[in-house]
């Protein structure tokens, strides 16, 4: 008997009681291979002794003092590293607890920043099929995940959909990527002049899909030609990085290696790899300017916002990222790890693609490889795998695809930065 609240409730989980490295232990006496990170948030793995020591010392100092009445030094700190190093002009960061919570002040902040320049008809949004950007109610509503939605639809915002950039299944066969890449950017411009550029505020993508595709990578060009459309008709580009930023594809942002520069980008699970629950948004200063020089006030905010712990854990985790090279090894690791996956996972003929950018990893499992075709939604293949694996002591992601045959079912590799081949 339990009084917890589970997320699948009545499932008998084991109980973590610690972690080292890649390993997490269980009360069960058993260690699990965290393969998946949780979901791609474990960046130094468990017990890293520079993150505790920032935790302790920090939390040793006070509790909490709230954003209304002051800042502190190690919220300052993080915004500085990150406002230094991001692919966004003049940034200005904002935290907060989380993934959706991120989601949440983006779509607020590209409100409000259309609201100040004397264009409040600004109110549509445009998101892709197959995305996650989180389950409270607005990042829901910009969610095209039709299983996370269903049960919520009569209570979600309105948002408009495009296809994702998802070459596996949509590019011709006699198509090049780069044309590909073009004709799925160009339904932005489509989506944009169908609800009117006027009525538009911003277009919300994940640079390398995570949860619902399983690490779909664009096709080369697309995002500079979504770029491009968002600049041409006045509409906001916000990069959700909650899951593929901070390091997790080789680079500190996703968006870096597209060459392009959002106006927002959201990130959260490697900010504070698991250590603390913290995430962030990243607004130009262009954005930032015009809520200033307009209302002067952005009408949002949690009281958790810049906790100073959480800040200071993800300070140690970004600045160990970067003084041991992390990102370099995580380059490294990626086409050992995929070479291990081919040959591991190729005999059982059931891989339809496996794809994704550093150690965010996604394998797409098919019942015929020639046609493409997913298994039956009823098998819930994904969630099997995840079973035993867990069996064995194994943590992967499994994510089930889209009731519709969109995609497939498809499982997520993505092990924390400080793993080895060995692992
Ligand atoms: N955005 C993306 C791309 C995500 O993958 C997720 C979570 O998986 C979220 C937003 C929501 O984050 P959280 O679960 O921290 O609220």
């Amino acid at each position: 008997m339990t009084s917890i609240f589970h997320r699948s409730p009545g499932a008998s989980l084991p109980t973590a009681i610690g972690g080292q490295g890649v390993w997490l232990e269980a009360s069960n006496g058993r260690r699990y291979l965290d393969a998946s990170g949780g979901a791609a948030v474990s960046a130094l793995g468990h017990g890293h002794p520079r993150v505790i020591e920032a935790i302790r010392e920090q939390a040793s100092k006070m509790a909490f003092a709230h954003t209304a009445f002051f800042t502190n030094e190690p919220s300052e700190q993080l915004a500085e590293f990150l406002a230094n190093r991001a692919p966004i002009n003049a940034p200005r960061v904002m935290f907060c607890s989380g993934g959706s919570e991120a989601t949440e002040a983006a779509l607020k902040l590209a409100r409000a920043y259309h609201v100040a320049r004397g264009e409040p008809s600004r109110s549509v949004f445009i998101s892709r099929n197959q995305s996650y950007h989180g389950a409270t109610i607005g990042a829901l509503s910009v969610s095209g995940n039709p299983g996370r939605r269903a049960p919520y639809l009569d209570i979600l915002a309105p948002c408009r959909f495009i296809d994702p950039c998802y070459a596996y299944r949509h590019q011709y066969a006699d198509e090049t990527p780069e044309a590909y890449g073009r004709r799925a950017a160009d339904k932005l411009e489509a989506e944009i002049l169908a609800a009117g550029p006027e009525n538009v505020a911003a277009f919300i993508a994940e640079p390398v899909v995570g949860a619902t595709l399983g690490a779909v990578t664009a096709a080369p060009g697309y995002f500079q030609r979504i770029s491009e459309i968002c600049r041409t008709y006045g509409v906001l580009f916000i990069a959700d990085e909650v899951m593929c930023g901070m390091g997790r594809t080789g680079s500190l942002f996703a968006v870096e290696q597209e060459n392009v520069r959002p106006d927002i980008i959201t990130m959260a699970k490697g900010l504070g790899g698991g250590y603390q629950p913290i995430g962030a948004v990243l607004a130009s200063g262009e954005v930032y300017d015009a809520i200033v020089s307009g209302p002067g006030y952005f009408e949002h905010g949690h009281t958790y916002i810049g906790h100073a712990t959480a800040c200071a854990a993800a300070l140690a985790v970004q600045r160990t990222i970067e003084e041991e090279s992390l990102l370099e090894h995580i380059l490294e690791l990626h086409p050992v790890l995929v070479d291990l996956l081919h040959q591991a996972l190729g005999p059982t003929g059931m891989i339809g693609e496996i794809r994704g950018r550093g150690l965010l990893i996604g394998v797409e499992l098919v019942r015929d490889t020639a046609t493409k075709t997913p298994f039956p939604p009823e098998m819930k293949l994904a969630a099997a795998i995840k079973k035993a694996a867990m069996a064995q002591d194994l943590i992967v992601y499994p994510n089930s695809g889209c009731v519709d045959g969109r995609s497939g079912d498809h499982i997520l590799i993505a092990p924390p930065y400080i793993a080895e081949r060995s692992d």
